[in-house]
């Protein structure tokens, strides 16, 4: 005999990250997992070297520093703001309270993965809601509505399809749901989105007691390594969270980090310039070779290629030249790659590779 996990947990594919290595290369171009192709803002490595003077202390496990300096930045309440192990950890925790076994999870059928993880983790099951060439609205999400239905995800925008829903059809969803299901509005790419009625679900979060926003540390401003990430709720939400997170789930040198990451705004002006510069380059280049690439409010690029086999001969084809994009047959995208937003020598790079494989 042997301790058994619960019925489900092993059914559980564990989540794969961005391949890191090509073999061959000792600096590959690493552009499978949207990190910032600029690093982080320097003041946030240097507030991360003085943290590590003092390595023996626990974190202040209220975060009392990071969540005033975002309310501040954001005009909203720090009582509000919890902040977690990575946004992921606050994705996880909002399935861990609020689901039921047996309950749904509503998600974009091309959605971010941890979401059908984080059903399956709790005995629900994941229900996706139809796209239409990478794309969805209020409606398609509503068709999927049941009552079962206890929390339905949206990224905005979405990884890796990059698909932004515009404001008015987020605010079709949340009108279309019950008043006791949460809708959890993901914005790990929020810093890279200009659209401007764009406000990350914060106006349904201030008006309404079923919605969060998700914000991240790891992706616009570069501090992926450290997982550090937030989430903006209704108090009593913040109050549920509260009470299951683990009493030191930010750690210290995240930390400051994010404290210093989060004064600099010219770095994350920066960053945002370069993928604006970048993505509609990206755009034209890829689909002038014949490919399909899709438009993208984040800092990525969803590729489209004649199927599967031949979406994984590029991405070999890419690996022998030491660049390294996703395979995204695992969120449901057999045929397509997705990568990103790279240097400039690092996108012509990728661009060239892909012209050099699709010759005859
Ligand atoms: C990268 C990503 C996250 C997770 O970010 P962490 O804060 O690093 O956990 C969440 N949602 C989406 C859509 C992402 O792409």
């Amino acid at each position: 005999m042997e301790p058994e996990p619960r019925a489900g947990i092993l059914d559980i594919m564990p989540y794969k990250g961005g391949v890191a290595d090509a073999p061959g290369f000792a600096a590959p171009v690493k552009l499978s997992s949207n990190e910032n192709c600029l690093g982080a803002s320097p003041r946030a490595t240097q507030a991360y070297a003085r943290a590590a003077a003092s390595l023996e202390r626990y974190p202040d496990g209220g975060v009392q520093h990071l969540r005033e300096a975002l309310a501040a930045a954001h005009d909203i309440p720090a009582a509000q703001i919890v902040c977690g192990n990575g946004s992921d950890e606050i994705l996880q925790m909002l399935a861990h309270i609020y689901l039921r076994p047996g309950d749904e999870v509503l998600h974009a059928q091309n959605g971010f993965l941890t979401y059908k993880l984080a059903a399956l983790q709790n005995n629900a099951t994941p229900v996706p809601a139809p796209e239409n060439d990478m794309q969805i609205n209020a409606a398609a999400f509503l068709s999927k509505l049941s009552p079962k239905t206890r929390i339905v995800y949206l990224a905005n925008p979405n990884n890796p399809t990059g698909f932004l829903m515009p404001a008015d059809e987020v605010r079709a969803l949340h009108a279309g749901l019950p008043e006791n299901v949460l809708l959890v509005i993901d914005g790990a790419y929020a810093e890279y989105v200009r659209a401007d009625d764009y406000d990350g679900g914060f106006g349904l979060v201030r008006a309404y007691k079923n919605v969060v926003a998700t914000r991240t540390f790891s992706k616009a401003y570069g501090l992926a390594g450290l997982r550090i990430g937030w989430a903006f709720c209704p108090p009593r939400i913040a109050d549920a969270l509260n009470r299951i997170r683990s009493p030191f789930n930010a750690n210290a040198p995240a930390q400051a980090a994010a404290c210093a990451a989060l004064d600099d705004r010219d770095f994350i002006e920066k960053s945002a310039a370069h993928v604006q510069k970048w993505v509609p380059w990206l755009i034209r280049e890829i689909n002038a070779l014949g490919l399909k690439a899709y438009p993208s409010a984040g800092n990525f690029i969803l590729i489209g290629l004649a199927d599967e086999m031949q979406a994984q001969k590029a991405e070999a084809a890419l690996m022998a030249k030491g660049l390294i994009v996703r395979n995204v047959k695992g969120f449901g995208l057999p045929g397509c790659v997705r990568m990103t937003v790279g240097l400039e020598d690092q996108n012509k790079a990728v661009v060239a590779a892909l012209a050099a494989f699709l010759q005859p």
